[in-house]
């Protein structure tokens, strides 16, 4: 069991605590240097980081959203001298003003270290070869893993994202024992390996660090099995530098939150109202030690509990259950609430089903119709109508006991859906 912060990683509760009642202190120093923060502080009567005398009085603080960071663009919620700042990271919206984060050298250090022990934590060394093949660029997970590989002496191949002959090429040619990717992505590599006749065993992959996107424990199931390889859940955002935010440890059960950097609650989307530990709600975070850019409850809009007890592993940071999906991809269909992940978590658990699916949802009259299309592994799809209808049947009958709506079911060849070289693309809200 290796560790990049031992200290750090297992400090004790009550020394966590004290260290960040200290940073928040700071933070709120840092945000009345904004002019965001400035006046929305003061109304409070917060004039200064000593006003803050506990973790609890972070309540009186307003949440920030992304909306507000765009409208702060391009340079009101930055907190230092332009001169110190190294670079930025920005995520594009559909609205078209990106949210737009600066790093000092310091923050660049600090993020830096924070994926380090998080590729630790899974038993990443020197002794490995990564194939990074998150997008390099504005997108947070090309760079920021690539500097923490480098960091523990890992050999990185930066890839970068697409061009799944290229990477198959590369896989072969420098032996990568660790991918970074998207879990669709590597489903999608797959069927790519498949079609050349390469088996996972010609490979000498061992584990995949996989990110960006919502998926389930089936689909991490999944992709152990195909490959052959452990599959590590890592989570983050780019208003929280990016990846490096909560990470699974070599336990597999649940993400570390690095909790010396990110101060957390889980709100209730509906009333803002922080949440008993335990119970499901939003993920609210405040960034503790960042310089340029500071944030104070950031409301993520990802769904999550933290899970209790201590992990065996020794670290002492609480751990995040799996992301359920973000309180804004909740469909609403004839009035019944549903989830993507739900959907996902039902096709996924069928031996049947293969690599990638989609959810459609269309107004059908007065009513909302639900379509899945998924597609099935090519044994499958070469079977008699008789028995694909017998799997339509199945999916229909499975799913409607999870989410109470019967969907139309269409079943696709395999490699046949749209692949996306991002974060996939699943659900098609036509109403
Ligand atoms: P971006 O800012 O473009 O990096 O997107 C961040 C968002 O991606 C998060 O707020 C989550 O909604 C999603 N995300 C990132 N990592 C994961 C993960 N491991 N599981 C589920 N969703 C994730
Ligand atoms: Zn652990």
């Amino acid at each position: 069991m290796s560790f990049y912060h031992g200290a750090l990683e297992t400090i004790s509760r009550e020394d966590l605590e004290s260290l960040q009642l200290e940073r928040l202190k700071e933070l709120v120093d840092r945000a009345l240097k904004t002019d965001f923060y400035k006046e929305k502080l003061k109304q409070k009567g917060i004039n200064s980081g000593s006003d803050i005398k506990s973790l609890k009085d972070i309540e009186k603080i307003s949440f920030t959203s992304k909306n507000d960071l765009r409208e702060a663009f391009p340079y009101g919620l930055l907190a230092v001298d332009k001169k110190d700042v190294c670079r930025l990271h920005a995520s594009s919206g559909t609205t078209g003003i990106p949210t737009v984060i600066y790093h000092t050298k310091e923050d660049i250090n600090t993020w830096t270290g924070l994926l380090s022990r998080s590729l630790a934590a899974t038993g990443c060394s020197s002794d490995d070869v990564i194939q990074n093949m998150m997008t390099y660029g504005l997108f947070t997970g090309g760079l920021g893993v690539h500097y923490a590989a480098e960091e523990l002496g890992m050999m990185v191949i930066p890839a970068s994202s697409g061009n799944t002959k290229k990477q198959i090429t590369m896989l072969k040619d420098f032996g990568a024992t660790v991918v970074h990717a998207t879990p669709s992505y590597l489903l999608h590599l797959y069927v790519k390996l498949e079609e050349a006749g390469i088996k996972p065993s010609d490979l000498k992959l061992k584990k995949a660090l996989v990110g960006a996107e919502p998926h389930s424990e089936d689909v991490r199931l999944k992709i152990q099995e195909l490959y052959g390889m452990d599959v590590y859940n890592s989570y983050g955002l780019s208003e929280m530098n990016g990846p490096g935010v909560a990470f699974e440890c070599e336990e597999k059960n649940g993400m570390h939150l690095w909790e010396d950097s990110f101060l957390l609650e889980i709100i209730d989307p509906e009333t803002g109202e922080v949440l008993p530990e335990g119970e499901e709600g939003e993920l609210v975070l405040s960034t503790l030690t960042r310089q340029a850019t500071p944030l104070l409850r950031y409301r993520t809009r990802d769904l999550t509990r933290i899970i209790p007890g201590s992990c065996s592993c020794g670290r002492t940071h609480r751990r995040l259950a799996r992301i359920k999906g973000r309180s804004d991809d909740m469909l609403i269909i004839n009035g019944v609430n549903v989830f993507p992940s739900q959907i996902e978590e039902v096709i996924m658990s069928l031996k049947e089903m293969g690599n990638n699916y989609q959810i459609i949802v269309q107004k059908a009259g007065a009513l909302d119709k639900l379509i899945v299309k998924t597609e099935v592994t090519a044994e499958v799809f070469t079977d008699d109508t008789r028995d694909l209808e017998k799997l339509k049947k199945k999916i229909v009958e499975n799913l409607s006991a999870s989410i109470f709506i019967k969907p139309v079911i269409e079943l696709h060849e395999s490699g046949s859906l749209p692949v996306y070289e991002g974060k996939a693309v699943r659900v098609f809200d036509e109403r």
